[in-house]
């Protein structure tokens, strides 16, 4: 970079810092600036075109167009070369503008007596706010010093229009962060709930991204590089132990924070007159860009390790930790990128909702807020960008959609959908203490679905009988190391406790798949659902299954205990898993500890071979758990975590419902009682078809079994089996509207069901 076109870029800067600094209004600020643009690169046309809505942009200053054509002329993104910039997000620097692809003539400005075109995007962090624009009538092509000007400028435009700085009329001029906006995301928690915005890691603000004294602000970003390259190391050779993903992601971060290049532009950012953040900021922009269109999935991951570097880096230099002072509103509604189980815990159930950008429906934290009923959605694209602390915000987990800083209209519906929301409660809460039977007589257990000492407490208040499914890994994920058999023990007899004479069945450690304990070491799976996971580690690595088995034989402390082994695939898993539990039995009795009064030994069934074992192993288990989430992956060969296509093979459809009526009958056949236990259990409609086909137990989250309860009681169960029948001899394979227009027709409307 040449030595005058830094201190040109410099002066330029210094006089947009006075410009900015002066008590203007927005336009007038914007209009100094077009005009201080165009005399510093002597270019006959600056103009700045920002967002009046996502995809129209609008001209909103000029120095040389038709000075009519302000807040006149507009394109939508992809239109024409301004358009083009803004949706490519790329540099448009041609010669001979008007033989561009994409060129649009647009009469009102003038600008066909311009031939060149340089057009650089005006954008924070990946969030595209305009375009800028500098023209010439010579036919020339800009220099690489002057595009690198006009970015630098542009991103001091996009810090400033971040602050505020060009607020006035018209929706171009808008101030950020105030208009009501709607994210669609996906469902991963139902319920409505209306709140404040509190964001996990609030964004740290600039505010000042044009510096007065460059020495000071090299100073300044050296040293915070430092700082970071120690705090990275000591992360690397610390004792924390780390997943092999770990310790690449933190490689990956060594390897930017020593990265000449990355330290080099930022440095010659900071010489033509950026402060540290700025430039740290920019660079973190176009990384953000660059993620937009990577389509190779290690550059992304790599990209995203930038990103999140950068801001350990603007955190650093701006003193702005993730924890800023920022009171936790009444009715928080949390918003982040992603939280893990740990850190959703810490937050407590004071939350009232959750929105995460990324997130995943078979997550811990989902697990979590599930277990909590705390309403979910996730892959709200965007959120943390838009979403300011203590914003008002509208989570909808029925539709998987969210509010933003609604209008009256959008607030007084939700309202009305909120009110509606506690009368249901009131209705379920009433059916607390009353059995789930249908008008026929048949009765069907209800059963909660739990994994933490905090959803014990849920047992009496959801009126289920029991738990029909512990998730033990849940307490494994949550910590930094591997628990001890005392503590595990001591755990698990404050759960039987805490049931109060209620059946617990414990499922021995799920771990593996997208479960994965921090502190053991992980293997690199190609298909980790379809891997080394539950039992099959439980087999191989006999000790924790044994250490766990122990912890829960002494906590039964001689009173009852039942037991099932996750994702028996085979007879002989079942019989090598209850071999290990007769070793600890033994072991137990040896040692004069008191053996369960009765102890059950079940399996879950989540793959479909186990539906085809021998009758043998029908009649030696105790008891069988269906787990439908694993076992519909299975079954229709669609991964559950793949938003793609978990949605798409319905469980109401012909073909898995005869292969679930096929599990009912191996089990009636021998007397062997079967529950069922995935998420499909606490949809009402759901439930009902598996109590049609023959299920008496099911077991889901808490918040389900009102919901279920309130429907079983209002149906014949006999009648509904006969209309299941029916339906799935007809040949039609999805019947999930034949059987809703049967209740509707035979029982109430459908709006009770969902
Ligand atoms: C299931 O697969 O249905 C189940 C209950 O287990 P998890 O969801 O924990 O895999
Ligand atoms: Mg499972």
């Amino acid at each position: 970079m040449s030595d005058r076109i830094e201190t040109e870029s410099r002066k330029l800067l210094g006089r947009l810092r006075r410009a900015l600094a002066e008590d203007s209004a927005g336009q007038e600020r914007l209009d100094r600036i077009v005009e201080l643009i165009a005399t510093s690169m002597q270019t006959e046309v600056c103009s700045i075109y920002l967002f009046r809505d996502v995809d129209t942009l609008e001209l909103c200053a000029t120095e040389g167009l038709q000075a009519e054509s302000v807040h006149k002329t507009r394109m939508r993104l992809g239109e024409g070369l301004v358009g083009r910039v803004a949706r490519t997000r790329r540099v448009v620097n041609a010669a001979d503008a008007p033989s561009a692809p994409g060129f649009r003539y647009m009469p009102e400005t003038g600008e066909e007596r311009y031939s060149s075109f340089c057009g650089v995007p005006i954008q924070r962090l990946g969030d595209a706010l305009g375009v800028l624009v500098v023209q010439s009538k010579d036919s020339r092509a800009f220099t690489t010093d002057e595009v690198y000007a006009l970015e630098v400028v542009a991103m001091v435009l996009a810090e400033m229009t971040e602050l505020g700085a060009f607020v006035g009329e018209g929706a171009a001029l808008s101030a950020r962060h105030q208009q009501p906006v709607l994210f669609r995301g996906s469902i991963a928690q139902e319920g409505a709930s209306a709140g404040k915005v509190y964001l996990h890691e609030p964004r740290v603000v600039v505010t000042n991204p044009i510096s007065d004294d460059p020495d000071l602000e090299l100073e300044r970003l050296r040293g915070a590089v430092e700082t970071l390259r120690v705090s990275v190391d000591e992360l690397l050779s610390g004792d924390r132990a780390m997943t092999p993903d770990q310790v690449e992601i933190f490689e990956a971060y060594r390897m930017f924070a020593n990265s000449r290049s990355w330290m080099r532009r930022m440095e010659a950012d900071v010489s033509n007159g950026l402060s540290a953040e700025a430039a740290v900021e920019k660079e973190q922009s176009l990384a953000r860009s660059r993620l937009g269109q990577a389509e190779d999935a290690y550059m992304r991951d790599r990209l995203h390790d930038l990103d999140d570097l950068s801001n350990r880096l603007l955190r650093i230099l701006t003193g702005q930790g993730s924890n800023t002072g920022a009171e936790m509103p009444e009715n928080p509604i949390l918003i982040a990128k992603n939280i893990g189980p740990g850190e959703l815990l810490e937050y407590g159930k004071a939350l009232r909702g959750i929105v995460l950008e990324e997130g995943s429906v078979g997550s811990h934290a989902t697990i979590v807020a599930r277990a909590w009923a705390i309403p979910l959605v996730i892959n709200a694209k965007g959120i943390t960008t838009e979403a300011l602390n203590g914003d008002t915000i509208l989570v909808d987990g029925e539709q998987g959609v969210v509010h933003l800083r609604p209008d009256d209209s959008v607030s007084t519906a939700f309202g009305d959908k909120l009110a509606m929301q506690t009368r249901a409660q009131e209705r379920y809460a009433s059916l607390r203490e009353l059995p789930a039977v249908g008008t026929c007589g048949t009765q069907v257990a209800l059963h909660m679905n739990a994994g933490l000492m905090a959803d014990l407490p849920s047992l009496p208040s959801s009126g289920a009988e029991g738990v029909g499914l512990f998730r033990t890994e849940l307490q494994f994920l949550i910590r930094s190391q591997m628990p001890k058999r005392s503590e595990l023990s001591a755990l698990y007899s404050r759960v039987i406790a805490a049931a109060h004479g209620k059946r617990v069945a414990f499922r021995t450690l799920d771990i593996g798949s997208d479960k994965v304990l921090p502190y053991m070491k992980a293997n690199d799976e190609p298909n980790p659902a379809m891997g080394w996971r539950a039992i099959r580690v439980g087999l191989d690595k006999p000790g924790i299954l044994r250490m766990q088995l122990q912890a829960l034989i002494r906590a039964a402390d001689g009173g009852p205990l039942a037991v099932m082994f996750p994702f028996i695939t085979l007879h002989s898993e079942f019989r090598a898993a209850k071999a290990e539990l007769d070793k600890v039995l033994a072991r137990e009795t040896k040692l004069g500890n008191p053996l369960p009064s009765n102890l059950e030994v079940g399996a879950m069934l989540e793959t479909p071979s186990l539906a085809y074992a021998p009758d043998e192993f029908f009649r030696e288990v105790d008891f069988i758990s269906v787990g439908g989430n694993d076992l519909k992956q299975f079954f229709y060969a669609a991964d559950r975590e793949n938003e793609l296509v978990r949605r798409r093979y319905d469980t109401l459809n012909g073909s898995f419902l005869s292969f679930l009526k096929t599990v009912v009958d191996r089990c009636d056949a021998v007397g062997t009682p079967v529950s069922f236990c995935g998420e499909d259990a606490g949809r009402p409609l759901e439930a009902l078809v598996l109590a049609a086909i023959g299920f008496r137990s099911l077991s889901m989250r808490p918040a389900s079994v009102g919901p279920v309860k309130h429907l079983l009681r209002q149906v014949d169960l006999v009648a509904a089996g006969k209309a299941v029948s029916e339906a799935l001899e007809s040949g039609e394979q999805d019947i999930r509207e034949m059987i809703n227009a049967w209740l509707v027709e035979n029982h109430q409307s459908p709006r009770a069901v969902t």
